[in-house]
């Protein structure tokens, strides 16, 4: 049996053990073969999605009331790990459709809105969940730009001017994973009006088929190359009131109060680090199917680097498992931290757990006609992911620990 990506099901819930092994059976009879060619090719893996809808998938966490199967995030990240160790690219690709739902989930219901606001939300997500639950339809999440808004560090440069009905979006959007494959963008933009901030955002689907939407690039990356995630192009494109995802500032307060809305990111990469393991594993009991039937798990120096690899995958998942716990509106300072050095862990580790796997497998094992040396490139993308790329983590998480909120130097005699 494979090790589960949980470490032990037993002490998951029902819904949780299922959809898991959901996961577990689409990425190994299908997502798995077909990585290698989505990979080679650069391409969107569209059979994978096809199979994600028809397996519910991209409804995970729609509420139930709405049609969707309303798993909260701890599952969600779960069944995300377990796509990531069969197919990365599906996996980060996913991430960002699931996201969408999230934020205008249970995210939002966990956040401050006036009755008002939340009326008017409640209609307009009936709209967005009923097209993903009912049709089927793909929703993509690119928030990056290119300066340091992505970051959090200024307001969006993709503005919205309202007119008449809703408004007009112009701007661009680099990195755009599902760019030619989704069929709504959930698009960041800031409010275009005088002296707007950050607090002035707004999150919008804008239709991939609406005036004005266009994909532009090339897209020839080291990794995570199914995810085509090519530049967006906004010039002036109409969207209605309808298509708000969350009302007017609201994702200024999710990123304020719900931190663990990013690290959906960190769950594929914990499942290319267990992906490294199990190949690890295979290759020396000389079990990959086509491979030479050489054992190699009899010397000493292979079996302390498996040693270590596992180490380290504990540790990983581990951290995992306690930031799928911990993920609430308004996290105490210990719980933010925690989040920050999960997540840092978790792209780095899954990075050197690639690049041990590698050295100790040997040099067969790095290639094409083997998963390992795609494992490598994919997992170098994940401490690049903003907004909070390994630098970033830390550069947070060594503010925290020495400053508590409002200090200053010059108050210190
Ligand atoms: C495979 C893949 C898929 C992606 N998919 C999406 C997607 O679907 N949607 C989306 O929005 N984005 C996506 N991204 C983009 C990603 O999140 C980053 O935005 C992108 O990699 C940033 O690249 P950059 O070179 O412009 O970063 P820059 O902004 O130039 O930053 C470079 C580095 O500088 C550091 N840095 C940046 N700002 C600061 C700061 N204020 N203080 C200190 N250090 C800083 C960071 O460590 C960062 O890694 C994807 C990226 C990859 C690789």
């Amino acid at each position: 049996m494979p090790m589960h990506i949980a470490g032990n099901p037993q002490q998951l819930t029902a819904q949780q053990r299922e959809l898991i092994d959901l996961a577990a059976t689409l990425g190994r009879e299908k997502f798995g073969p077909r990585a290698a060619r989505y990979d080679r090719d650069a391409t969107f893996p569209f059979e994978n999605y096809d199979d994600l809808r028809a397996a519910g998938l991209l409804g995970i966490c729609v509420p139930r009331a709405q049609g969707g199967l309303g798993a909260d995030f701890a599952t969600y990240v779960m069944v995300a790990a377990e796509i990531g160790r069969h197919c990365g690219a599906t996996a980060l690709s996913y991430n960002m459709h699931v996201s969408s739902t999230m934020w205008a989930g249970f995210i939002a219901d966990a956040l401050d809105m006036t009755p008002a606001q939340r009326a008017d939300h409640e209609a307009n997500r009936a709209l967005h969940f009923g097209r993903i639950v009912n049709e089927g339809k793909v929703y993509s999440q690119p928030f990056s730009e290119g300066g340091a808004a992505a970051a959090g560090k200024a307001p969006w440069g993709t503005l919205a001017r309202p007119v008449d009905g809703g408004f007009l979006v112009s701007g661009k959007k680099i990195f755009a994973s599902l760019a030619g494959a989704a069929d709504f963008y959930g698009v960041l933009c800031t409010l275009d009006r005088p002296g707007a901030t950050q607090r002035d955002s707004l999150y919008l689907a804008v239709a991939a088929q609406a005036a004005g939407v266009s994909v532009v690039g090339d897209w020839d990356p080291l990794g995570m190359r199914g995810t085509v995630s090519r530049t967006l192009l906004l010039a002036d494109v109409f969207v209605p009131h309808s298509a708000r995802l969350m009302p007017e500032g609201l994702y200024w307060q999710a990123a304020s109060r719900f931190p663990h809305m990013f690290a959906t990111l960190s769950p594929t990469y914990m499942g290319i680090a267990q992906a490294a393991y199990d190949f690890t594993v295979a290759y020396l009991r000389a079990e990959v199917p086509g491979m030479p039937k050489v054992l190699r798990r009899m010397y000493p120096t292979k079996q302390i680097a498996v040693a270590q690899m596992r180490v380290t995958l504990e540790q990983t998942r581990a951290l995992f498992l306690q930031n799928a716990r911990d993920a609430a509106v308004d996290p105490d300072k210990d719980t933010r931290m925690r989040l920050f050095a999960a997540h840092y862990t978790i792209m780095e580790n899954a990075a050197a757990l690639t690049s041990l796997a590698i050295r100790t497998c040997g040099g067969q094992s790095m290639l094409k006609t083997l998963p390992l040396e795609r494992l490598y490139r994919d997992s170098r993308c994940g401490s690049l992911m903003l907004p909070w790329t390994a630098e970033l983590c830390l550069d947070r998480l060594g503010r925290e620990c020495l400053y508590e909120a409002g200090e200053r130097d010059e108050a210190i005699e």
